[in-house]
């Protein structure tokens, strides 16, 4: 089964069990400045669920197009390691607002997995929240799922509510326990069963997630103890990532051998001129290609901050890789053509805004190609010397001179087990900022994420507010 049918099969399913079908949304949120980027299917619905927007219907269901990347949710660092994790990614989703609840919500879920798409029942897991009963009675004494492939799940030791299973909006707002359903790609792969020390592995797969909003949480100002009280309305909010359930589909193991990625790793191929097609810069490129032509599309340039940075960064990232398999010519927007072919039916506004995707990579490949070729030399020398860590001032040059992102420095790092001196880093960018300070070209607003203490460097993401043109 093909992306386009199982698309097709999804939103079928929830229209004939009455949901209005709506159409994905923009990567750029346009209800709410404080996220970065759209990660799931239910941020278009978020005043919705907070009672501050009426639609007039009370089901939905949608295909979303997904950013992970920069933020609270930010998977940029798994791409290339995992088997399933995509920045940009496609969800599958279907929502009650204040109307079905838990039983419809995994009985019908359980019916479009095991009767449409046909996937084996025995292969199939669940978990609940740890005291969710609720939820366990239906998976066992409904749908008959065995108590060996149901697992309860409870908060991470020392933080109420902290757990895979229990879902919050924010910190305070609607949340509530989930049900993820995991698929089991065989004992080939390693991995262990849900709520196991081995889960990070590939082969228990999460493909579904069923989050039951039951709750508002608030903390008491005095004492900061959170008490939940039950919504009023109840709601269901569901996400599956649409190429984890093509890979189970398609009988693949990894999200990277499916149709539609593959296509994008031999164009990624013939663009670098690699035949080996299991090589992981591939993978890379083949994914950073999404990420960074639906951002363009969704309006986003690459720049300096916020999300142009990021976008900025993934680009860069994507280069690099190209450079890695010997490519230092422009070559990374010749796959926005490659990228129309398999999902330009699906998301019309791609085909329309390709020319201009196409251009604004091409330009920042031609303003990065130089430098990166340069850099990496520096960096090489750098190694050469101490090959076991690379110095906090060589990061900063590469940052500040050749438009190195410091992601971009530590997936190199990473790739070579090459220890990162951060601290460092922090170090020289400081004192730059002292030395532009005293000059009195320094902008205030960029001091901001570093507080003047060297020691508290807060991470890639802070560096989106303060990178160098170039
Ligand atoms: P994981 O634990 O594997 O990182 P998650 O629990 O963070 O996934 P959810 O937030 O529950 O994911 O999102 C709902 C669904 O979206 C997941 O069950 C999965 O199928 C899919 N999904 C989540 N993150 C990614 C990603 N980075 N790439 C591809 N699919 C994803
Ligand atoms: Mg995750
Ligand atoms: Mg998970
Ligand atoms: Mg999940």
């Amino acid at each position: 089964m093909n992306s386009a049918e199982i698309r097709e099969k999804f939103l079928k399913f929830f229209e004939s069990k009455g949901h209005t079908i709506v159409r994905s949304s923009s990567l750029v949120p346009g209800n709410d400045p404080t996220l970065l980027f759209t990660n799931s299917g239910m941020v278009q619905f978020k005043d919705v669920f907070l009672g501050t927007e009426k639609r007039n219907y009370v089901r939905a269901t949608s295909v979303q197009r997904c950013l992970r990347a920069g933020g609270k949710h930010n998977d940029l660092e798994n791409v290339g390691y995992t088997a399933r994790h995509h920045t940009f990614f496609e969800m599958l989703g279907n929502w009650s607002f204040g109307d079905y609840f838990k039983h419809d919500s995994l009985v019908w879920a359980w019916e479009l997995l095991t009767k449409v798409y046909g996937l084996p029942a025995d292969k199939l897991w669940a978990t609940v929240y740890e005291t969710d009963d609720e939820a366990y009675d239906i998976w066992h004494k409904v749908i008959g799922l065995p108590k060996e492939r149901i697992v309860r799940i409870g908060d991470n030791k020392g933080a109420p509510y902290a757990s895979d299973n229990f879902w919050q909006m924010a910190d305070t707002g609607p949340c509530g326990p989930c049900s993820e359903i995991f698929y089991d790609h065989g004992p080939d792969v390693w991995g262990g069963p849900p709520g196991s020390p081995e889960q990070d592995g590939d082969r228990y797969i999460e493909i579904w997630n069923n989050v039951f909003m039951q709750f508002d949480r608030q903390i008491d100002p005095k004492t900061g103890v959170a008490t939940l009280t039950p919504l009023p309305k109840q709601c269901v909010d569901t996400g599956m990532g649409l190429e984890r359930l093509a890979a189970v589909l398609q009988h693949v193991h990894s999200n990277y051998e499916i149709d539609l990625f593959q296509r994008l790793i031999k164009a990624a191929a013939r663009e670098t001129n690699i035949t080996d097609l299991g090589n992981n810069s591939l993978k890379v490129i083949a994914d950073h290609i999404r990420a960074c032509s639906f951002l363009v599309v969704d309006g986003v340039i690459p720049g300096n901050e916020g999300r142009g940075y990021v976008l900025r960064r993934i680009i860069r990232r994507a280069l690099r890789h190209g450079h890695k398999l010997g490519q230092t010519k422009p070559f990374f927007y010749k796959l926005v053509k490659d990228l129309v072919l398999e999902m330009g039916a699906a998301y019309p506004e791609l085909p329309e805004a390709a020319e201009r995707v196409e251009q604004v990579l091409k330009q920042e490949e031609e303003r990065f190609g130089e430098t990166l070729e340069h850099g990496m030399k520096i960096l090489e020398t750098a190694l050469a010397k101490t090959p076991k860590k690379l110095d906090g001032e060589t990061a900063f040059t590469l940052y500040d001179t050749f438009g190195f992102p410091l992601d971009l420095t530590a997936d190199i790092c990473r790739e070579r087990e090459v220890e990162l001196d951060e601290a460092g880093f922090a170090t020289a960018m400081e004192r730059q900022k002292s030395t532009a300070r005293a000059a009195g070209k320094f902008k205030m607003a960029a001091a901001v994420e570093y507080s003047g203490d060297k020691t508290s460097f807060v991470g890639y993401d802070s560096l989106a507010h303060d990178a160098k043109v170039l």
